[in-house]
C-alpha cells in the first residue's frame, strides 16, 4: 500500500526529527541575535530542509517563545503552522524555474514592513532552479536585506546556484537522517507496523519522506527479483539463467536503484544470519535467508558483498547497466574459480 496522507509536520523545533547541529546553530544565532539575513539550508531532499525553515520563521515571530523555542500554541505559531501568516512567504518553482516575477514580487514585498509579525520570512525552495536572470535580480536583496526580513535558500543542489548567490548568504549543511530515528518515528509517530518500518528506514536513504512515502506493494515485488538473483548468485546459476535477468533489470530504469539497494541488503542479511541474526532487517524471511546463508561459507558472502559494491561504484560512472550486472555474476562466480557455462574461463 502506497500512503497517502500527509505526514505529520513537526509543531517545534523539539519534535523536529535529525540535524541536531543545524537546529543548535539556528538556535544559538537567534539567543546572540546573530541570525544571518540570508541563508541557504543546503542537503539532501526529504531530510527537512524546508520544514526547519518555517519553524524557523515561528520561532522568530513566536508571540510567547521558550528561551530555546516556539510555544506552538499562540495565534502566530497557528498561523505559521497551517500556512497563513501574512510575513512567513514561500516560494519554489513555477514549472521548471522560479520565474522573475516571483522574485519581483517578493522584493516589492520585502521593501514593507512586516504585516503583523516581529519578521518577514521569504522561503525559497527549489533554489537552484533560477536562470542566471533570475538569480541576478534577487543578488541586491541578498546583499542587504531589509532589517527584519529574513531569506532562506532551500536546495539538494548548492553548487547549482551563482556563486555571487552562494557569497551573499550564510549556508547551513543538512546531513540524512539516521536510520534508527527514522524507524522510531515511522513507528512511533506514523503508525507503521515494526517490520515494514525497519525495512522503510534502511531504504530510505536518511531521507524521512521517502521513508513516509514507503510503497510496501512496490518493495514486495522488487525484493522478489533481489532474491532471486541473490539465490542465482549464491547457487552459481548458469549465465544463461543470469542474461535475461539482468537484460530484464537493466530496462526497469525506476526500480533498478531499489532493486540494487535490495541486494545489497539481502546480502548483508545474509552475512548477519551468520554472526548476529538480531540485526537481520528481512524479519519476514529470516528462516528464508538462514537457510540459504547457513549453506555458504561466511567469506563468500563477503566476496558477493564486495562484487555488489564494486557494482554500485561503477554505476556512478553511467556504466551500461546489463553489462555491469553481468560482470557482477561473472566476476563473483569467478572468485570461486568456475567455469561459467557460456565458455569463458573466469580468471580467479
Ligand atoms: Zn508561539
Amino acid at each position: 500500500m502506497v500512503r497517502n496522507e500527509p505526514m505529520q509536520r513537526p509543531s517545534n523545533l523539539r519534535s523536529f526529527l535529525g540535524n541536531p547541529r543545524a537546529v543548535d546553530t539556528l538556535v544559538r544565532a537567534i539567543e546572540r541575535n546573530r541570525l544571518p539575513h540570508a541563508m541557504i539550508f543546503a542537503g539532501p531532499a526529504g531530510v527537512g530542509k524546508r520544514t526547519l525553515a518555517h519553524l524557523l520563521a515561528q520561532l522568530l515571530n513566536c508571540l510567547a517563545p521558550s528561551e530555546t523555542d516556539a510555544c506552538a500554541t499562540c495565534m502566530s505559531c497557528h498561523k505559521v503552522l497551517s500556512g497563513v501568516h501574512p510575513d512567513v512567504r514561500e516560494l519554489g518553482p513555477e514549472g521548471a524555474f522560479i520565474k522573475i516575477e516571483q522574485i519581483r514580487a517578493l522584493i516589492a514585498e520585502v521593501a514593507f514592513q512586516p504585516f503583523e509579525g516581529e519578521y518577514r520570512v521569504a522561503i525559497l525552495d527549489g533554489a537552484d532552479q533560477m536562470r542566471q536572470e533570475t538569480a541576478n535580480s534577487l543578488l541586491k536583496t541578498l546583499e542587504e536585506p531589509p532589517s527584519r526580513t529574513f531569506l532562506i535558500l532551500v536546495t539538494t543542489n548548492p553548487y547549482a546556484l551563482l556563486a555571487t548567490i552562494r557569497s551573499r548568504c550564510r549556508m547551513l549543511q543538512f546531513g540524512g537522517i539516521p536510520h534508527d530515528q527514522i524507524e522510531h518515528y515511522l513507528v512511533e509517530r506514523e503508525g507503521i507496523n515494526p517490520r515494514e518500518a525497519r525495512i522503510a528506514a534502511l531504504l530510505s536513504n536518511g531521507s524521512l519522506s521517502a521513508a513516509v512515502s514507503f510503497d510496501a506493494g512496490r518493495f514486495q515485488e522488487v525484493r522478489g527479483q533481489a532474491l532471486r538473483f541473490v539465490r542465482l548468485l549464491f547457487e552459481r546459476g548458469g549465465f544463461f539463467q543470469i542474461s535475461p535477468m539482468a537484460s530484464a533489470l537493466a530496462k526497469e530504469k525506476e526500480n533498478f536503484q531499489l532493486w540494487l539497494d535490495l541486494v545489497a541488503i539481502l546480502l548483508q542479511d545474509a552475512y548477519f544470519a551468520h554472526v548476529s541474526p538480531a540485526r537481520m532487517a528481512q524479519i519476514d524471511i529470516a528462516q528464508e535467508l538462514q537457510a540459504l546463508a547457513g549453506s555458504l561459507p561466511i567469506s563468500t558472502i563477503v566476496s558477493a558483498i564486495e562484487a555488489v559494491q564494486k557494482l554500485r561504484r561503477s554505476l556512478v560512472y553511467n556504466l551500461n547497466r546489463q553489462i555491469a550486472l553481468e560482470a557482477l555474476y561473472l566476476s563473483f562466480v569467478g572468485t570461486r574459480g568456475r567455469i561459467s557455462d557460456c565458455g569463458l574461463r573466469i580468471a580467479d
